[in-house]
């Protein structure tokens, strides 16, 4: 067995501390950043990412592979085998996914096995010792799925049991205080992490809740649906367009960036107003009432607002003459 690992790595502290106490027994380990629509997905930018790996090994000295799970992830969270947590997370099958995609990468990077920053008893659902069972059992991982950081609580794996790995020198720490933690970062030296789950948007409240709706309205779903959902204001119009509205020059501009082939942009010709981008354009009807929201979110000033659709300049546009404005109701009955 080669003394050779891939570590699920999420950027947080557990994380970079299953790498650490790795390394410490002379393993070589090649950290996994998966990225999706819904968690690092500006990664997926070359310079960025480069950046990313860069800082992780200036940092920490842990050797970093992104790898992009986008379509294998679209396709599971509309219908986790395990569920949801509270919110959209799908953790446990997002878990099984990442661990059956190292599974598949262990050839190419000479891994004899996969470690994850899991700690047993941590978090409610996917960190519970049935949890952390289920994910080995149906990634086909067992044996060679090593939590170095509760191994001393779990059931020993192969590479403790080929002494790639001693047992004894792992960790074991269970449940949700984080002061052993905070002990092995002194100890090899780690100062500054990501605050411990963040930047997941299924687990968002109020993202979750866009995403169900979508799931719902466009089975066919794109990743650049899921990205545009983390933008802006949200309205489902009554023949079936998606509206969006930016909310400040940031978000307009991010807008801009994210506009699709088949989107429409809506301006306010005559005074400053949000970027909006009209997605999945149903009937006239939309169109009119998407240029009285875009008017009704510019600056005010006299009516009619004079509102373009389409084309951003030269021909091909049209304008709309909007005369009134919906009321706050009408708009919170589209929101989404
Ligand atoms: S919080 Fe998000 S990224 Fe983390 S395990 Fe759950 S679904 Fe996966």
């Amino acid at each position: 067995m080669p003394k050779s690992c891939l570590v699920l790595f999420s950027g947080g502290l557990d994380s970079i501390l299953a790498c650490k106490v790795l390394q410490d027994q002379g393993v070589r380990v090649t950290a996994l950043k998966f990225i999706t629509p819904f968690f690092s997905y500006d990664l997926r930018h070359k310079e960025r990412a480069d950046a990313y790996r860069e800082q992780v090994r200036e940092k920490y000295g842990i050797h970093l592979e992104i790898v992009d799970i986008t379509d294998e992830y679209l396709k599971m969270v509309t219908a986790p085998e395990h569920g949801y947590g509270r919110y959209l997370n799908p953790c446990i099958d997002c878990k099984i996914l990442m661990v059956k995609k190292a599974m598949s990468l262990m050839d190419k990077y000479g891994a004899s096995f996969i470690a994850t920053g899991e700690v047993l008893g941590q978090r409610p659902m996917s960190q519970r010792r049935d949890t952390l069972r289920i994910i080995e059992r149906d990634s086909g991982a067992e044996g060679i799925l090593l939590r170095p950081l509760s191994a001393c609580h779990l059931k020993e794996t192969r590479p403790e049991k080929e002494g790639i790995v001693h047992r004894q020198a792992l960790a074991d720490i269970t449940g949700r205080s984080r002061k052993e933690q905070m002990r092995l970062a002194k100890k090899y030296g780690i100062k500054d992490y990501p605050a411990p789950a963040g930047g997941c948007v299924l687990a968002d409240p109020i993202l979750s809740e866009r995403f169900k709706k979508i799931f719902q309205k466009w089975p066919d779903f794109t990743p650049l649906d899921c990205v545009v959902a983390q933008v802006g204001r949200h309205f489902l119009l009554p023949g079936g367009s998606w509206l969006v509205v930016g909310r400040n020059k940031s978000e307009n501009e991010r807008l801009a960036r994210l506009k699709g082939d088949a989107d429409m942009v809506l301006r306010a010709m005559d005074r400053p107003g949000p970027y909006c981008l009209l997605r999945k354009a149903g009937d006239a009807e939309d169109k009119r009432l998407a240029a009285a929201i875009c008017a009704r979110y510019a600056k005010a000033g006299q009516m009619p607002v004079p509102v373009r659709l389409g084309a951003e300049r030269g021909p091909g546009a049209e304008v709309y003459e909007v005369d009134s404005l919906p009321s706050q109701d009408t708009l919170a009955a589209m929101m989404f």
